[in-house]
């Protein structure tokens, strides 16, 4: 079991999961640095094995970013989520970047102890044995694909070397199409919603955190 000393951290921050299942649910998202498919630096991202990302995941610059040990992070993730009662449950998503190049057991273990429930957001390079009570796979094309069931598969499209009917037989509860958001966005939105009109259980996605202006 590998116990890290600290973490690499990019951004935390509450807001509202604005894509897939848990669409509009307010969550505090840590947003790990780093990702295994690209270093994040616009001059290598066509090299890049993801050369679609439209998130920063460099360094530890952003908002209540920093190297943070596991007391540390699990302070500040609650005093960003607040005191407000009203909420069922406190609801985090681990994020990146990729997360699983970060999040261990004891970082689980800890959240877990303060009542929060754990989605993670993952290309599916990596497998993992972690319990996570919400599991989104995202893979991409170039990339090999090695985690293959959990909640959520959501697949950027398009991505043609992505067999959309043979995903269906793999073990996710909900299927999910987004957009790809690069200069061809108003046409992938249009494939989205076309493929996903004659492919059910496929299911648009939007990123509707963006349209609301909020991160
Ligand atoms: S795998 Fe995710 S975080 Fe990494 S470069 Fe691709 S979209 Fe960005």
């Amino acid at each position: 079991m590998i116990i890290r000393t600290m973490y690499k951290v990019k951004e935390i921050f509450k807001s509202i999961q604005g894509e897939g299942f848990h669409s509009g649910k307010t969550a505090v998202f840590i947003r790990f640095s780093g990702c295994n498919l690209w270093n994040g630096i616009e001059k290598f991202r066509k090299r890049a094995m993801c050369n679609f990302c439209d998130t920063d995941f460099v360094g530890v610059d952003g908002q209540n970013g920093g190297e943070y040990k596991l007391e540390d992070l699990i302070k500040k993730t609650l005093e960003i989520w607040g005191k407000n009662k009203s909420y069922h449950e406190k609801f985090i998503v681990l994020t990146g970047g990729e997360p699983l190049l970060q999040v261990d057991t004891q970082l689980i273990k800890e959240l877990k102890k303060k009542n929060f429930y754990i989605a993670l957001e993952t290309n599916g390079t990596i497998k993992t044995k972690l319990k996570f009570d919400w599991v989104v796979v995202s893979p991409k094309e170039n990339a090999s694909w090695n985690l293959k069931n959990g909640d959520e598969l959501k697949v950027v499209y398009p991505q043609n070397k992505i067999n959309l009917k043979k995903a269906l037989d793999l073990k996710f509860k909900y299927f999910f199409l987004q957009p790809m958001a690069n200069e061809f966005k108003q046409l992938n939105i249009i494939k989205t919603l076309n493929y996903c009109r004659s492919h059910k259980p496929w299911f648009p996605s939007f990123q509707i955190h963006k349209s609301l202006g909020t991160s």
